[in-house]
């Protein structure tokens, strides 16, 4: 991919090296709670919790973590991804006359607050519809990488134009009528709407990289395959069978793999919303 040139986003929220575990001790209780306030709003918290450190108020559980600075490219690398989304998308809704409300990027050691709760870095990126932030551990790339088997930049972009994809859908009022109907619905019901809605954020994913290589020309050989192979890598049926050895496609949320692939590519073939329409096709 051909990055290095390109705009970096100012919309990158570095909360690395902040230790949150999920059990939270006596002491530091007060610091963690101030801490987690002033992420709601806005303040980096790391200022508290290293002016509490100082006084030595922390439990041992909630010290600072070092950052790995093999990060910082990884880092530099997100931004860019980012950027490029925010003139993707910012072009693609003034076409259609609204205007693109560009989504903050916080990257994060371990676990992290977010408006859907605390997690850990072990769900994998998400987005929050309620913050409208996405919420990267970049050390989710190693894993990636090293148990998915799908290295490459292009398949690091996916990722993040994936869960870009979830914030375009929140936009669009697609997120809060899915969760309305998710609501209503049985269990089954309910993990079929979470697969259309996850193979459209993979189809908006394949959107932006048709309209980012359209106008920055970004792709090189082998990037396409290296983003189908991270699509396919991440599928349900295979993450399943790694896990247990068998697969069961009524517990599918994210779709197979050949889902994943399918609608990725038709994002990026297409490069138009109206390809994107998992939820008005009969099978997907
Ligand atoms: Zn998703």
């Amino acid at each position: 991919m051909l990055w290095e040139d390109g705009r970096r986003s100012e919309n990158i929220e570095d909360r690395r090296g902040i230790s949150m575990p999920g059990g939270i001790a006596g002491g530091g209780l007060g610091v963690v709670v101030i801490a987690l306030v002033a992420m709601f709003f806005g303040v980096d918290p790391r200022l508290i919790l290293q002016e509490a450190g100082q006084g030595q108020v922390l439990p041992d559980r909630q010290q600072a973590v070092p950052v790995d600075p093999a990060q910082d490219k990884l880092k530099d690398f997100v931004s860019v991804v980012l950027a490029d989304t925010e003139d993707t998308w910012g072009e693609i809704f003034e076409q259609g006359g609204a205007r693109y409300e560009r989504p903050k990027l916080v990257l994060f050691t371990g676990a992290v607050r977010s408006a859907c709760g605390l997690a850990q870095s072990a769900v994998g990126p998400f987005y929050c519809p309620g913050d409208h932030r996405v919420y990267i551990d970049l050390d989710f790339y190693r894993m990636l990488e090293k148990r998915f088997g799908a290295p490459g930049e292009f398949a690091k972009a996916y990722v993040v134009a994936h869960e870009i994809g979830h914030h375009v859908q929140n936009l669009l009022g697609i997120s809060g009528k899915v969760r309305a109907a998710m609501e209503r619905s049985s269990r089954a019901r309910a993990n079929q709407l979470s697969v259309r809605q996850e193979l459209q954020a993979d189809c908006y994913a394949g959107i932006w990289a048709n309209h980012a290589n359209r106008s920055r020309h970004i792709l090189q050989a082998g990037d396409v395959e290296a983003g189908l192979n991270a699509a396919a890598a991440i599928g349900d049926d295979r993450l399943q069978m790694q896990a247990r050895g068998y697969v069961a496609p009524e517990s599918f949320t994210h779709g197979s793999s050949a889902q994943r692939v399918q609608w990725f590519r038709r994002g990026l073939e297409s490069g138009a919303l109206s390809a994107c329409d998992t939820f008005g096709t009969g099978r997907v």
